[in-house]
């Protein structure tokens, strides 16, 4: 597979250097270099065989051999261990659930086959992951590397500033998953991360790695489950599809134009965000003009520069589609609230992020057509707010709730690059 910077399409990459360099020269991002098409034979094909086979195939298809078909499989096969199932929610709605993974997010897809992809390709060469959290990525990053050969993953986060659940999803694990609670706020523990890929000796003597979130290898990943959505839709309602896509720094909805490029058969998808709307305002008005960001229920979503846009005009660019055809919709908090409290009625609990998208998809969606929307999170993830919302008590799901009992193992470190790079450095 070749890939070239988006910033400096003379700058080219292999697979592998893409995943382990994450971001290109002058912070470009990579993009493939081809782009694959099925024909509509083998979509047909594709969507009667199961979630990991078909997986393989897509991915396949981008990675090319740079990785044997059977390693590839075996390495999806260890990475998509939970279902992505659609639930009817009305006659003519359903929502793609990718909540099903160990942190109850769609993170886990695209992180947990980032992290078979890395492990594969580092070999036997130890690695060290390092990243800040704020809470939900640490949490995706250490189920998805828990427990695999030769990774060290070292996890900080502001002591105090994140969720108790939260905590104890990311905390608890042991085994290669050190996390270290900082005494400061989340930019500190971000500006520690920087000082040490800043500091070459430690970079190079521990194998660092950021396991960064525009990370190419994530977005393959999540092609995968627009097609098994598809799967398990009826025939009829396959070219009348309309996917409304939650959307923050908007990997999600280029993973599904990706999907429709390769010949998945979607009649059109929708962006929706909440009030940070740099996209929508972009897409009525023409101009680039993101504002400060602000907090919302959607909390997922709060980002005013979502950084992969560019690759969503470069792919409109490469298949040359208007722009113009691409759906879009802002929802603030009351009308959030109001359609968690809609989907209710309907006997659907949903949490803020999935109820943004059900609201753009249902006041767009036509007579004659089918709407599916993504469910990116279990409402349990967003408990308090979700019981507030619907006056009603929810049960977490069993591996949380046992979780919640098992002991933190966090340590405890001042915010201090020397004593960071002590605790990294000692037993190497
Ligand atoms: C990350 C996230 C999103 C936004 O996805 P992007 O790919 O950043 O657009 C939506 N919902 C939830 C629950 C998320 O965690």
């Amino acid at each position: 597979m070749k890939l070239y910077n988006l910033k400096d399409h003379n700058e080219q990459v292999s697979f592998a250097r893409a995943v382990t360099q994450g971001l290109g020269k002058r912070q470009g991002l990579f993009f493939p270099h081809d782009l694959p098409e099925f024909s509509l034979t083998e979509v047909d094909e594709m969507l009667q065989q199961d979630f990991v086979s078909r997986s393989a195939k897509i991915l396949s298809a981008f990675i090319g051999d740079e990785i044997p078909a059977a390693e590839l499989e075996a390495r999806v096969r260890a990475a998509f261990a939970f279902p992505a199932p659609v639930s009817q929610v009305q006659a003519d709605v359903g929502c793609l659930e990718l909540f099903h993974g160990p942190t109850l997010a769609f993170k886990d897809f695209g992180g947990r086959f980032m992290a078979q992809m890395l492990t594969h390709i580092s070999g036997d060469k130890p690695v060290t992951i390092l990243t800040a959290t704020s809470g939900d990525t640490g949490a995706a990053v250490a189920h998805a590397f828990y427990g695999l050969k030769n990774v060290r993953v070292v996890i900080l986060y502001p002591r105090g500033k994140i969720s108790p659940l939260q905590e104890k999803l990311f905390c608890t694990l042991g085994g290669n998953i050190e996390t270290v609670a900082i005494d400061g706020d989340f930019d500190a523990c971000q500006a520690l991360v920087k000082q040490a890929f800043d500091d070459e000796e430690l970079k190079q003597t521990l194998g660092l790695n950021s396991a960064n979130s525009i990370n190419i290898s994530r977005l393959l990943a999540q092609i995968c489950y627009y097609f098994e959505a598809v799967a398990q839709l009826p025939r009829e309602a396959r070219n009348q599809l309309v996917i409304s896509v939650p959307s923050g720094n908007f990997g999600d909805l280029t993973a599904g134009l990706l999907a429709r490029s390769l010949g998945l058969p979607v009649k059109r998808f929708i962006a929706a965000t909440n009030v940070n709307d740099t996209v929508p305002r972009f897409l009525q008005e023409g101009e680039w003009k993101p504002k400060a960001t602000q907090a919302t229920l959607s909390n997922a979503m709060d980002v005013s520069q979502p950084n992969n846009w560019p690759r969503v005009e470069e792919l409109f660019r490469r298949k040359v589609w208007r722009l113009k055809d691409l759906g879009y919709a802002s929802v603030d908090d009351e009308t959030t609230k109001a359609t968690m409290r809609e989907l209710q009625a309907l006997g659907y609990t949903s949490e803020p992020h999935a109820a943004v998208a059900y609201r753009a998809l249902r006041d767009a969606l036509q007579p004659g057509e089918y709407g599916l929307f993504l469910g990116t999170a279990h409402p349990a993830k967003f408990k308090e707010s979700v019981e507030a919302i619907l006056g009603q008590t929810l049960s977490l799901p069993k591996e949380l709730a046992e979780r919640a009992d098992l002991p933190l193992l966090s340590h405890n470190l001042l915010a201090d690059f020397a004593a960071l790079r002590q605790f990294m450095m000692r037993n190497a």
